[in-house]
């Protein structure tokens, strides 16, 4: 089942406690289809400039992406961010934020995109997702990331695009910001009632939780002995998350997905973000093997199952 994402296709200038890196490919569409093509075939949307060479859209081709939709707009420059983290990598600074080509781009999607029966609508815009929302009226599962820059700026299109979608996948402090409720439970609560049937919160280093109507999953990051960068982290664990789930839509759509296929689409994000964050920008998940994939799952499995043991307490 191919997977279509619209999202940021970027140069990414960036400094960690590790080192630093000007103008490697990034954006979260990139990361996504990295993570994704691990599991179906991801055709790309989005506008790229002058400035954008072959070899990054060799990378982009990786394992078979279709890149037929990634316009190359003439005379443009390339979406570009700057970001800065602190010894602790949890706490990032955006230092620059350049839309670029992204500012007056208008997507016509390919047939071949608007076919795909799963659709991510990666971060940007979020009236730019719902242009690509219109034209994938198909879509048997649809997921979307944002952050919190979207919510400052453009509050309403972003609720009228998450009313549109299955899941929402977004940092846990940005599911606060934006319903104004001070408890993730809650937070997640209000927004299944807008439309969207799984709910999906980030929690950097300390993993992801999953919320649905009747179900809640959490697991921890994979336990690294050293994290290098962690830019396009959320995106890269988006990408496991959603390609698990494209394997095993069946005839129903993202309402009737098992409780354990959701269970192993966050295994297989969080596995997928492991790789990401061990090496800078998209230098991880460029090597990265399916089967060194599969066996963090099953690490990740044994470091989360305990059997209760039954003990007398005092009351
Ligand atoms: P993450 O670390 O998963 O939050 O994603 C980082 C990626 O998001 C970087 O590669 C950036 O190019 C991209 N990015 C940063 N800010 C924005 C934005 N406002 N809209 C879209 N993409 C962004």
């Amino acid at each position: 089942m191919s997977i279509t994402v619209v999202g940021s296709i970027a140069f990414d200038s960036v400094t960690t406690p590790f080192g630093e890196r000007d103008r490697m490919l990034g954006g979260a569409a990139t990361h996504f289809a990295l993570a994704a093509s691990m599991f179906e075939t991801v055709h790309l949307v989005g506008p790229v400039g002058d400035d954008f060479g072959e070899r990054e859209l060799s990378t982009l081709r990786t394992r078979g992406s279709n890149i037929d939709d990634v316009e190359r707009i003439s005379g443009g420059k390339t979406f570009f961010w700057k970001g800065h983290y602190h010894d602790d990598l949890n706490i990032r600074d955006t230092l620059d934020t350049q839309l670029n080509v992204f500012e007056h781009f208008h997507p016509k999607l390919s047939e071949a995109s608007r076919n795909s029966e799963v659709l991510f609508l990666a971060n940007i815009q979020p009236g730019l997702q719902l242009q690509v929302r219109e034209q994938c009226e198909g879509a048997r599962f649809v997921a979307l990331d944002s952050m919190n820059l979207w919510i400052d700026i453009a509050r309403d299109e972003l609720v009228e695009i998450i009313k549109r979608v299955d899941c929402l996948i977004l940092n846990d402090e940005e599911l606060r910001q934006l319903t104004g409720k001070p408890n993730l439970v809650s937070a997640a609560r209000e927004i299944l009632g807008w439309g969207p049937s799984v709910i999906v919160a980030k929690q950097g280093e300390y993993g992801a939780a999953l919320i649905t109507s009747d179900h809640f999953f959490s697991l921890p990051a994979y336990p690294l002995e050293q994290v290098v960068d962690p830019t396009g982290a959320g995106d890269t664990f988006a990408g496991g998350f959603v390609g698990m789930i494209a394997t095993q839509l069946g005839d129903g759509n993202g309402q009737a997905l098992s409780t354990n296929v959701l269970s192993n689409a966050m295994a297989y994000g969080t596995a997928a973000a492991s790789f990401n964050v061990e090496r800078f920008g998209t230098e991880g998940l460029e090597a990265v093997d399916g089967a060194a994939v599969r066996k963090r799952v099953g690490d990740l499995w044994r470091l989360t199952r305990f059997e209760p043991l039954d003990v007398d307490l005092i009351s």
